[in-house]
């Protein structure tokens, strides 16, 4: 699953970006561009499953709609996708030419139930009611070969609130294909603003099921991102999906006496090192679950929801 930073340079300046302080300055742009991008991307040789175009924010790439254009055509079988923070697409002329390309999935993040608490984590004021208009566009121009995905990255500053934001979403955007929630990668910026933005497993646990509980039937589809197993309740394993790449994650010794390692995430690394391992607890109980031939989202199903761990 290659993920590509197609640009460096970012109009937003999350807390949480997982990109290093220097990044916008670290990388020459000179190797952004749409020659060197491809020339870059051809010594890959073939791409299979997915590729990932990310920055930065790709979206601001002065190239972005010939890249977005070559990738789609050079990989006919490979699923694009764009992970960005949408506040180019309140551009109607961008959003339309944009769309005019099929296949692509967009991932879009929200931040906050509103332009205060969005702001506040983005850090640039008025991109809030930059990224609604712009998700407003993507599903106005998008067609049945586009997928729209809502991202909500879980921080300090909103993880109380994931109510109040799918409130958000689904008053605003009900036809969204899905809504991840994801934990926050500890690493780059978040890694350095870890004591103002950094949460355990722990401390969010006790929201996650009332949540899934009340929204899961009214969303297409709801789904947990960098949750190991045992961090969250055994009635949400099937929104568990295993995304990290393998080079990011580690299991602890304890972790082999664990029944579901086989399916399990893994921890993060640089979770380990600013929080500690106590929380990750192997899992001896056996759980009904009903398993399929995927390796990121192995369990689709709890068979007993009756017992308890
Ligand atoms: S104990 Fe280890 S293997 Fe088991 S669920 Fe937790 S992190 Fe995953």
């Amino acid at each position: 699953m290659p993920d590509i930073s197609i640009w460096n340079k970012c109009n937003n300046n999350c807390v949480m970006c997982t990109n290093s302080p220097n990044f916008q300055n670290e990388i020459d742009s000179d190797l952004l561009r749409f020659e060197k991008i491809i020339q870059n991307i051809k010594s890959f040789g073939k791409i299979e499953e997915t590729i990932n175009l990310s920055g930065g924010e790709p979206t601001i790439h002065p190239d972005f709609l010939r890249l977005l254009k070559w990738f789609r055509k050079q990989f006919p079988q490979t699923k694009v996708v764009v992970a960005t923070n949408g506040r180019m697409f309140c551009y109607p002329k961008f959003a339309r030419e944009c769309f005019f390309i099929n296949d692509v999935i967009f991932e879009i993040a929200i931040h906050g139930y509103n332009a205060r608490m969005h702001d506040n984590i983005t850090r640039v004021k008025g991109s809030f009611n930059q990224t609604i208009a712009g998700i407003h566009n993507v599903l106005k121009y998008k067609n049945d070969s586009h997928q729209l995905e809502i991202r909500i990255i879980l921080i300090r500053q909103n993880y109380k609130y994931l109510d109040k934001i799918l409130n958000l979403v689904i008053n605003k955007f009900p036809s969204v294909d899905r809504v991840v929630l994801l934990f926050q990668e500890m690493e780059g910026v978040c890694g350095e603003n870890f004591k103002t933005v950094g949460i355990t497993y722990k401390e969010i646990r006790k929201y996650l099921p009332p949540l899934f509980e009340k929204w899961e039937k009214k969303f297409k589809e709801l789904r947990l991102y960098h949750f190991p197993l045992c961090t969250i309740d055994f009635n949400l394993w099937k929104y568990h999906w295993r995304t990290l790449r393998k080079d990011e994650v580690t299991f602890l010794p304890s972790c082999n006496k664990c029944l579901y390692k086989k399916y399990c995430l893994g921890i993060h690394k640089d979770y380990l090192k600013l929080v500690g391992g106590k929380e990750f607890i192997p899992i001896r109980k056996k759980i009904p679950i009903k398993t399929e031939d995927d390796f990121y989202h192995p369990i689709v199903e709890i068979k007993d929801l009756n017992q308890s761990r």
